[in-house]
């Protein structure tokens, strides 16, 4: 794989020379064009049912918030309760279905080329940074939860119905006495995870904006939908 100078000069710039190396949106992977989400930020679309959404980390170690609600009700929403219930495990990889809160069915993973993501742990919020990271003393702090709140409102999604993501490329694990762990992603540059819609879904998707879950460098999410 080439590396373009462009994406070496951009990779420069956000993490100093040496860091890691972005890769160019277009191109790679088999051709995939992606849409990339730049670090700290997200988006929300409509992805329909028996679509494809196919989300890939580029430069590794960097986690992605995913959130649905259905179309056809916005009092629908992706459950990580019902999704655990039902498969009785933590886990989610290939075969794992999200079920929603009246547990339907709202989209099957059909790939996944990492293994570890997490479906326990709620969008990092400006709470988070102010409860759990006295460092930033406060201070206002780019989050998944602004990211998916702002970006959803504009499909008619309150920012109260917005709960426990799924995590994508997320490393979490717990010790018997419930202690949990959040490690750097195990995600290498290239991987990717890919769920298929069962139903009508109002989508929102980040490039995490938590420091700390994401080997200490906020980097950017590659995305693309296909029918
Ligand atoms: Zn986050």
């Amino acid at each position: 794989m080439t590396i373009s100078q462009d994406a070496r000069l951009m990779s420069d710039r956000l993490f100093g020379p040496g860091g890691p190396v972005l890769q160019p949106t277009g191109g790679y992977r088999d051709g995939m064009d992606l849409t990339r989400l730049a670090p700290q930020t997200g988006t929300a679309f409509l992805l329909h049912a028996g679509q494809r959404l196919t989300v890939v980390d580029p430069t590794g170690e960097q986690v992605s918030d995913f959130f649905a609600v259905m179309d056809d009700d916005r009092d629908e929403w992706f459950s990580s309760g019902r999704t655990i219930d039902y498969a009785n495990s933590t886990a989610v990889t290939t075969g794992s279905v999200l079920y929603s809160n009246r547990s339907r069915p709202m989209a099957t993973v059909v790939e996944d080329t990492c293994g570890h993501h997490d479906i326990l742990l709620t969008p990092c919020s400006q709470q988070t940074f102010d409860l759990l990271y006295p460092e930033f003393d406060g201070a206002y702090h780019p989050s998944c939860f602004e990211n998916l709140a702002t970006n959803m409102a504009a499909f008619g999604v309150e920012p109260d119905r917005i709960s426990t993501t799924l995590n994508i490329f997320m490393n979490v694990w717990n010790e018997r006495d419930g202690e949990l762990h959040i490690d750097p992603p195990t995600s290498k540059a290239g991987d990717r995870f890919v769920l298929r819609a069962e139903a009508d879904l109002v989508v929102g998707l980040t490039a995490c904006s938590a420091e700390k879950s994401n080997n200490g460098v906020c980097k950017p999410i590659d995305y693309r939908v296909d029918d």
